[in-house]
């Protein structure tokens, strides 16, 4: 079992610094439910003190140093990140429960994304339009000043990585709020930076509850643009916060991401990645493969085959890295369970259940990965994100029916196609509402190099990629006229 009594402060100015309160929050392990930290529980006045460095290092030592020498220090940060990966990985492991594998990753992706954006800091190019002869108009991308990012627990470094490695690139400086169980591995990532070089104040991360620091980030007039992953509810008030002091505000929220399979798909590969879609990080994902669709003539087949998939996987803490680790929290448990237990009283049959081992604490906030089948169109396990291992299953009969179903949902952040036929797969990736659509593998998010974007109520942000760095820059004209 993953443990430390770590009792880190916030990272402001390039110092581990106490809330200025001196309140500080329990953090518990979901693998076993015993507390392993006790963070900073930050309050407006560290959030004040945060905004006024990030401030004063956007004005003197960030926002100004060129962006070859912004790159240069993003550049070394990443390669700190793969120094230290397994450290990182552990303490991610342990505050989200995911298994340790996983994490690793995580720190991967995280040092990827430093990476990329070290070498994009400096392509951010605008045009010159042509316009009035003896006139020259240009285009010039500026960083919005000091950026807020309130990143979740089910992605601490993944979702830090590609939102404050593309902010920092363009020239922002920044002020984060984790998530109560996403603090740990990011505050050494930001000590990380610090021995990479960057300046006191680019980067400050500030923990603590949502409705206090994070409201308080959220509200406060010195931020110049904000940047939200979770919950739509959560997303709404964050919005409503930054338009009352007119900042620009983008949200990645979640998602009910159909996998549509026809009956010529190649089944053999779509099952793996079909399970891999829900089981991933236990279904914690905006992205989750939660709704599969299969044409009627390959309905039982693969169902058969889904069943004994779903039975074989195993779910227990982190450490052990099996195929899925425990639900983040109690709170996040109990959603799960009361989404399954509507499904029991609405007579929803559980095809299979995989289980949880032996080895698993019973105070460990465990659930074991659940495939339902025949889910009517009408319930919530077909209309709202549930973010657990949970997968809805239903037959369709027809390419419009199955576009339908897919789009049937307020959401759209990915979809999977599962086709051979080649004019097919074009239509149906032009008529899903996704903002990113696999054809014939699933790589939800994966790939710095794919833009990630949504549409309806999943959010409007436009991240990973190259087009990252639009969300945190803004566009100035210039007009020159020769006298
Ligand atoms: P949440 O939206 O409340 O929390 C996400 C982040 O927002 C955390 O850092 C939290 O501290 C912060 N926050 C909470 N209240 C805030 C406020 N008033 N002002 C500013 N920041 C605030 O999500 P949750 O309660 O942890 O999880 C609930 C559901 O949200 C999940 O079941 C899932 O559906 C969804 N979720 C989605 C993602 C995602 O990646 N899109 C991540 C986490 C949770």
């Amino acid at each position: 079992m993953f443990t430390t009594h770590e009792r880190p402060g916030h990272f402001i100015d390039n110092q581990t610094t106490p809330a200025q309160g001196g309140g500080r929050l329990t953090v518990t392990n979901p693998s076993n439910g015993t507390e392993c930290a006790q963070i900073a529980r930050g309050t407006s006045a560290d959030i004040d003190r945060a905004i006024g460095s990030a401030r004063t290092a956007f004005q003197e030592r960030w926002g100004g140093l060129a962006t070859l020498e912004r790159g240069r220090v993003l550049q070394r940060w990443s390669q700190a990140v793969l120094a230290h990966q397994e450290e990182l990985a552990r303490l991610e492991a342990m505050e989200t429960g995911k298994p340790i594998s996983l994490a690793r990753a995580d720190a991967v992706t995280l040092a990827r994304d430093l990476e990329c954006y070290a070498g994009a800091a400096d392509t951010l190019h605008e045009r010159t339009i042509p316009y009035q002869a003896g006139d020259t108009v240009l285009t010039l991308r500026e960083p919005h000043g000091v950026t807020g990012h309130i990143i979740p627990w089910n992605g601490p470094m993944q979702i830090f990585g590609r939102s404050v490695g593309a902010a920092l690139a363009a020239g922002n400086a920044c002020v984060v709020k984790p998530a109560e169980n996403g603090s740990l591995s990011l505050l050494r990532v930001a000590a990380l930076g610090a021995e990479a070089g960057l300046p006191a104040g680019a980067l400050n991360i500030v923990t603590g509850l949502g409705a206090e620091a994070g409201q308080a980030l959220t509200e406060h007039p010195g931020i110049d643009h904000l940047s939200f992953t979770g919950s739509p509810e959560t997303g709404r008030r964050v919005a409503i916060a930054g338009a009352a002091h007119h900042c620009p505000v983008t949200l990645r929220l979640v998602g009910k991401s159909p996998q549509i399979v026809f009956a010529d798909a190649d089944a053999e590969a779509a099952l793996p990645a079909l399970v891999n879609a829900i089981v991933l990080n236990a279904g914690q994902t905006c992205s989750a493969g939660s709704r599969l669709l299969i044409e009627r003539p390959l309905y039982e087949p693969l169902m058969e085959r889904l069943s004994n998939a779903f039975s074989a996987l195993r779910a227990g803490p982190a450490h052990l890295d099996l195929d899925l680790g425990p639900m983040v929290n109690r709170k996040q448990q109990q959603r799960v369970w009361d989404f399954l237990s509507d499904a029991q009283a609405s007579s929803i049959e559980m095809a299979a259940q995989g289980e949880i081992v032996d080895e698993a604490p019973a105070d460990g906030f465990y659930q074991a990965p659940v495939l339902l089948r025949d889910v009517p169109t009408s319930h919530r396990l077909w209309r709202q994100e549930v973010f657990g291992p949970v997968m809805a299953v239903r037959a369709f009969d027809d390419e419009d029916e199955a576009v339908a179903l897919a789009n049937g949902t307020d959401f759209g952040r990915v979809a999977g196609v599962w086709t051979r036929d080649g004019s097919r797969q074009l239509r149906m990736a032009h008529r899903l509402q996704a903002g990113q659509v696999f054809i014939n593998h699933d790589g939800a998010a994966g790939g710095l190099e794919l833009p990630f974007g949504s549409v309806q109520h999943s959010g409007d942000a436009r991240e990973i990629g190259f087009e990252a760095l639009y969300d945190f820059s803004r566009l100035k004209t210039v007009a020159i006229r020769q006298g």
